[in-house]
């Protein structure tokens, strides 16, 4: 006979714990709730989430909306392969996503997460190439210190060498241009548009030095996240890599895994910058966090190549166009609509951003505050006026996301060695729903919990 269990299974990194956790030798509390913007653990603590986990929970953690349509559809059907039927939520969704695109973007691939969309992406533009009769486009061009997702060929087509190391000899080596990274890499003798054309410029380098005709496509994120902190494009920059990629017959693929979905205040993070890519990868908030989805938004250009050549795309996973999850993300799309949660985001994140401003604008440890809509991050400096970034060895990224969970404070904390540059930085990526008053709270426990760090 078995040993009864014990009643509340053994804590992150004991040795009777069974689950392999990322981060083992951390302690980490025990969620069980979710309330509004906040997550409560098994001590009733609660936890105001700044963050939406990496920029997720867009509605918070128990809105009806996604709840009841995850409940109605697994009732009536949990799963229905994809390559046998397509289903209501399946079609809906794709037809919301469409309806808010920008450009020609008019055919919507379902699957279930951000690096199996950044996947997908650069599947569907391969193909693409090879059904035109350009089977000799294969090279990925990125940007250094990007991230693209942690699957081999997400992996591999990003630009984190930090990430990369361990795993490079099965990696596709790729070529990495700067990214647009004002802050650090814009010269005194050149004005922010300038310094964006110059950064842009390097794509056309590496596409004339890689050979024209073998270059597949440019891989971006629109608003840097998770590596960066909250990096916007300076204006302009996106509108020049467009016109480099048209030139030379480059597919644009923008990767708003993190940024997409409403985070920066408009449905597409693009549409800010008055550029439509041939693809753009999702994930993250299209499903709110109440079921895993992502998908890849594709030009016609794309869809009718392929249609018109070989007439299907070979590819696919078991769960792309899962039903239930398809069902939460149109209850996420429908709330942000009739809530008008588009409009809260400008108007909480330009809150959120003054009040940032005014807090930590003169901190000798914020070098810089960036970011867009209810996406900011803070650049972490040991100094403000010379930009010098931490010691590694002082792990401040690790030390804030632990000072920040004691203060009850769920931010973003990421940090370490880029490419050679140094940065640790702070995102903050709160729900759509989040109120004045939540923002100052989550302003005054950042507050603190950078006190008891620095
Ligand atoms: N792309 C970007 C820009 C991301 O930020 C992430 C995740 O953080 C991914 C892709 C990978 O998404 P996932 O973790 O859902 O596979």
């Amino acid at each position: 006979m078995h040993d009864a269990k014990p009643a509340r299974p053994a804590p992150v990194g004991s040795a009777e714990s069974h689950v392999f956790h990322r981060f083992p030798k951390v302690t980490m509390p025990r969620a069980v709730s979710g309330e509004g913007v906040y997550i409560v653990d098994d001590g009733g603590k609660r936890y105001i989430d700044a963050s939406g986990g990496a920029a997720v929970s867009c509605l918070g953690h128990s809105h009806p909306g996604p709840i009841r349509a995850v409940q109605e559809q697994v009732e009536r059907l949990a799963f229905a392969h994809t390559s046998f039927f397509t289903s209501d939520a399946v079609e809906e969704l794709a037809d919301l996503l469409v309806e808010g695109a920008p450009g020609d973007l008019d055919r919507v691939y379902l699957v279930s997460g951000g690096s199996e969309a950044v996947e997908t992406a650069l599947k569907l533009a391969r193909q693409y190439c090879v059904e035109i009769g350009q089977p000799q486009r294969h090279r990925v061009i990125s940007r250094r210190q990007s991230y693209h997702g942690n699957t081999l060929g997400a992996l591999g087509a990003g630009g984190n060498a930090w990430r990369r190391a361990t795993y490079e000899p099965l990696l596709a080596p790729g070529t990495h241009i700067a990214p647009c990274y004002a802050y650090r890499d814009r010269r005194d003798d050149e004005t922010e548009f300038e310094y964006g054309q110059r950064v842009a410029d390097e794509l056309e380098q590496a596409i004339l030095q890689a050979g024209p005709e073998t270059v597949m496509c440019f891989l971006a994120e629109t608003v840097a996240g998770a590596t960066l902190g909250a990096v916007p494009a300076v204006e302009g920059y996106f509108r020049r890599i467009r016109e480099i990629c048209d030139r030379y017959g480059v597919l644009l693929i923008l990767d708003e895994v993190m940024a997409g979905m409403g985070r920066t205040g408009t449905l597409y993070a693009c549409e800010q910058e008055g550029v439509a890519p041939d693809l753009v990868c999702i994930a993250k908030g299209l499903g709110a966090g109440y079921q895993p989805v992502g998908a890849v938004v594709a030009s016609r250009r794309i869809y009718d190549g392929i249609v018109s050549g070989s007439g299907f795309f070979q590819h696919g996973h078991t769960y792309s166009g899962h039903v239930t999850a398809c069902a939460a993300a149109v209850a996420v799309q429908r709330a942000i609509r009739e809530e008008n949660l588009l409009e809260n985001v400008r108007c909480q994140g330009d809150y959120l951003a003054t009040r940032l401003t005014e807090r930590f604008g003169n901190h000798r440890h914020v070098g810089n505050i960036r970011g867009r809509g209810l996406f900011m991050g803070l650049e972490l400096v040991a100094d403000r006026a010379s930009k010098e970034p931490f010691d590694p060895s002082f792990r401040v990224a690790a030390r804030l996301k632990a000072a920040a969970l004691e203060h009850g404070l769920i931010c973003y904390p990421m940090g370490g060695v880029l490419d050679g540059q140094r940065g640790d930085h702070a995102l903050l990526a709160p729900p759509f729903i989040v109120t004045e008053n939540q923002v100052d709270e989550i302003v005054d426990k950042l507050d603190a919990s950078l006190a008891s760090v620095l």
